[in-house]
C-alpha cells in the first residue's frame, strides 16, 4: 500500500470523528513515530510496506483514543515526553505556565522547585531543562504516573527527583517555588468533554470531586506556612470563585491569561 491509498483509507475510515487536516496530521505523525521515514521520503518511495502498525493505529484512532497515547508520546516545551494512559497528555496551555515560571526565575539561581500532581513530569523535566541551577523535584499520588516520570527524567538524561505525596492529605515537600496544574474538573462538567479525553485519560488527573478548587485552596495553605511562591494552571470557569476566595483570605496573587485570551494561569505569593 502506498501513502496516497494509506491516507485514502485514513480519511475515509476517520472521516466522521476528525476533519481532514488532523487527519493528515495524524498519518504524518504515524509515518514518523513508527518508521522514523518522513512524510517526504514515503512520497519519494511509495512502495514501502507500512500496512500492519498502520492497521492497528487506525483502528485505535477510529476507537477515539488520543494520537498521543498510541504514539507513546508528545512534544512538551521543545522536549519529547512519553506517555501512556497512567498520566494526563500535557496541554499547550500548561506549557505557558512553564513559560511563565521559566521567565521569573531564570536570575533566581539554586532554586527549589516542586511540581505538585506532576504526572508524566512534563512540567518539572521543563522547567529542569530551561533552568539548569534549579533543584526540581516532582510529586503524585499515582504510582503508575510516577514510573512514567521517572522514565522521561532517564529518557532526556534530566536531573529531576520524584516522589509519591498525596497533596490532599500530606505535607508537602519544602521549596522555594510550588507549581501544579491539579485536578480541576468538576463532576457537572463531565458531560461537556470529549470522548476521547473521558474514556482515555486518567479520571484522577481530571475530576476534582465535591470542590473543584479544593487542591488550590490545600496547596496554597500549605505553602502560606513557608511563604512559598506558587503557580498554578486554573480552569477559566472557577476563576471569580477563586478569586474571592484569595481575596477573603487577603492573599497577594496575579491571574493571566493565556494565547486565547482564557485566565489560566495563577500567581501566589506571602
Ligand atoms: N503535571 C501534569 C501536566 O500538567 C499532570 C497534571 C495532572 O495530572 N493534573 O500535564
Amino acid at each position: 500500500m502506498n501513502i496516497e491509498q494509506l491516507k485514502a483509507r485514513f480519511r475515509a475510515t476517520l472521516a466522521h470523528k476528525y476533519n481532514t487536516s488532523e487527519i493528515d496530521l495524524f498519518l504524518e505523525l504515524c509515518c514518523e513515530s513508527f518508521d522514523a521515514i518522513s512524510r517526504s521520503q514515503l512520497l519519494l518511495n511509495p512502495e514501502i510496506d507500512v500496512v500492519s502498525h498502520y492497521n492497528k493505529a487506525l483502528e485505535r484512532l477510529e476507537n477515539g483514543e488520543p494520537i498521543q497515547y498510541i504514539l507513546g508520546e508528545t512534544t512538551f516545551y521543545g522536549l519529547s515526553i512519553h506517555v501512556n494512559t497512567s498520566v494526563l497528555i500535557p496541554r499547550p496551555e500548561t506549557e505557558e505556565l512553564v513559560d511563565w515560571v521559566v521567565q521569573e526565575t531564570s536570575s533566581f539561581n539554586n532554586a527549589k522547585i516542586l511540581d505538585i500532581g506532576t504526572g508524566s513530569g512534563c512540567i518539572a523535566l521543563a522547567l529542569k531543562n530551561s533552568l539548569k541551577q534549579t533543584t526540581v523535584m516532582g510529586c503524585d499520588v499515582s504510582t503508575e504516573a510516577l514510573k512514567v516520570a521517572k522514565q522521561n527524567a532517564v529518557n532526556l538524561n534530566l536531573d529531576v527527583s520524584f516522589c509519591t505525596c498525596n497533596a490532599l492529605t500530606e505535607s508537602l515537600p519544602t521549596a522555594d517555588i510550588y507549581i501544579s496544574n491539579p485536578p480541576y474538573i468538576a463532576e457537572e462538567e463531565r458531560s461537556t468533554m470529549d470522548d476521547n479525553v473521558l474514556m482515555f485519560e486518567p479520571e484522577i488527573a481530571l475530576f476534582s470531586k465535591d470542590d473543584p478548587l479544593k487542591f488550590y485552596k490545600t496547596i496554597i495553605t500549605l505553602a502560606a506556612r513557608n511563604k512559598t511562591l506558587s503557580y498554578f494552571e486554573t480552569s477559566e470557569f472557577y476563576i471569580s470563585q477563586l478569586r474571592d476566595w484569595l481575596v477573603n483570605n487577603g492573599l497577594n496573587f496575579e491571574f493571566r491569561k493565556d494565547v486565547n485570551g482564557k485566565t489560566r494561569m495563577l500567581k501566589v505569593w506571602f
